[in-house]
């Protein structure tokens, strides 16, 4: 939940500005609004999903050897 300093309070994203902005002073308090989602994603959840298709694919040619 995004939380504004200044006002020292969470905000609902419905409680913010379109923008993703805090309704008392302005201040730009949601960091996910304006991003894509490649953006979003985590790196190390990438890294997780790297490693996992490796891992089946390990498994997948010892099935087979
Ligand atoms: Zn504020």
């Amino acid at each position: 939940m995004p939380w504004c300093e200044e006002c020292a309070r969470y905000f609902t994203p419905t409680a913010m500005t379109a923008n993703g902005d805090c309704p008392s002073c302005g201040r730009h308090i949601d960091e996910a609004a304006g991003l894509s989602d490649d953006e979003k994603t985590p790196w190390h959840f990438k890294l997780l999903v790297t490693a996992l298709i490796a891992y089946l694919g390990w498994r997948i040619i010892v099935l087979f050897v």
